[in-house]
């Protein structure tokens, strides 16, 4: 077991706080209060590969690990959520087609994937299919050469900017689920309505309908069926709670320099003592968040991480975020609840992450599964 940073891995995290600090974090409340996609900060970024990070180099990426990717994303998170978001998204998107699709979609999708010049999202939840997945009605049905989709799906990050939908589908001739590669501009492909956040409101949710949508039959990803599909969210969950670590660490940052220079009752606050530990259980918590993530994200050897442990990684660092977050603002008195500041905006950022990606609710059922096995009533 080693708890060493690589050179390399220091030297990724260094570059990516560098350009976060710099280019990130002095437009963050900006793209936050006009609810707009941080256009700048995405060009940018892909032109120095954060798009293709993790993904294979034979497909224009450059091959980091899924350790590598959650340091990088909890340094961008610091600086804007929005923007990590982004980051997130490619890297997730492109890992699944290379790891789930044929070698003819990987070849076509994933270098603009990785060059940033495609934008893809998951399309998963419907409005009467969140946590449990297997509701999903969108239809998939054959015809000829083609499938034709039908069906509404809700809250699709970056929907409404996004050139690929990889969404999952019911293939109702075969009464099987699976992934079907959807592009927007497809005819009968429509953008519904773009959801008002509370937060992650420079990456818009959207609702997307399908209305006969031809799809080409090759456009199947291969491995994408539903249990194989629900899988690869673990992939997802650790980039999400790094995320989310990421937003919670600039919380505390703030605070401490807070702490440092505001005086009350003729003295410090970081000299009083009841403050102090607060801050010591924000900093335990925000550390062992990080290691969960870590060991998490370590796992994921052969392409995703293991379930149970994203699952355990994503529960902590979820509800240390909201708890991280919202004690920072405690701290820092009407200055924390003030847009002056970025506590709030942090605020309202780290809650999605505990919905997003399956709550925390689901994380404990995936955790209680990988140590007591599927509930008997559940099996079968
Ligand atoms: C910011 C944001 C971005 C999102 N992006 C995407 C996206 O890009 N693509 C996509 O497909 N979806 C996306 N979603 C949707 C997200 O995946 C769902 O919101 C999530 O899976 C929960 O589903 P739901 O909202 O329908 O809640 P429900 O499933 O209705 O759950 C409601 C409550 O019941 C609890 N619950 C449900 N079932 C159980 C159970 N078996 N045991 C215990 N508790 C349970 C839940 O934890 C929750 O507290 C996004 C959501 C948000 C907030």
């Amino acid at each position: 077991m080693n708890f060493e940073m690589t050179d390399e891995q220091r030297q990724l995290q260094a570059e990516a706080r560098r350009l976060s600090r710099a280019e990130l974090a002095p437009k963050a409340a900006h793209w936050d209060a006009k609810a707009e996609v941080p256009w700048d900060n995405i060009n940018l970024l892909a032109k120095s590969g954060y798009m293709g990070l993790l993904l294979p180099e034979q497909y224009g990426g450059t091959g980091a690990s899924l350790l590598d990717l959650v340091i990088v994303l909890e340094e961008l998170a610091w600086g804007c959520v929005n923007t990590s978001l982004f980051v997130f998204s490619a890297n997730a998107q492109g890992n699944r087609i290379v790891q789930l699709g044929t070698e003819e979609q990987r070849a076509s999708y994933v270098p603009r994937i990785a060059a940033g010049t495609l934008l893809a999202s998951h399309a998963m939840s419907e409005p009467g299919a969140g946590s449990d997945a297997r509701k999903l009605r969108t239809s998939a049905r054959r015809e000829g050469a083609d499938y034709i989709v039908n069906g509404t799906k809700c809250w699709i990050s970056r929907g409404s900017v996004a050139g690929l939908f990889l969404t999952n589908v019911n293939f109702t001739d075969e009464g099987s689920k699976g992934l079907l590669l959807i592009e927007a501009d497809t005819p009968g492909v429509e953008i519904g309505k773009i959801e008002p956040l509370m937060g992650h409101r420079g990456s818009p949710s959207t609702e997307l309908i399908f209305r006969d949508v031809r799809v080409p039959a090759d456009r199947r990803m291969s491995e994408g069926d539903l249990s194989a599909s629900l899988f690869s969210m673990s992939f997802s969950r650790c980039c999400n709670a790094a995320m989310g670590l990421g937003a919670a660490q600039r919380a505390f940052d703030e605070a401490v320099e807070y702490l440092k220079t505001r005086e009350a009752y003729s003295r410090r606050l970081a000299d009083l003592q009841g403050l102090r530990w607060m801050v010591a259980d924000m900093k335990v918590k925000l550390d062992a968040a990080r290691l969960l993530i870590y060991r998490a994200a370590a796992s994921a050897a052969s392409g995703f991480p293991s379930e149970g442990e994203a699952a355990i990684a994503k529960t902590f660092a979820n509800e240390t975020a909201l708890q991280v977050a919202s004690d920072a603002m405690q701290l820092m008195g009407a200055n924390g609840y003030s847009c002056d500041y970025p506590l709030e905006r942090i605020y309202r950022d780290v809650r999605a992450f505990a919905i997003a990606g399956g709550t925390t609710q689901i994380q404990r059922n995936l955790i209680a599964r990988s140590v007591l096995g599927q509930r008997d009533h559940a099996k079968g």
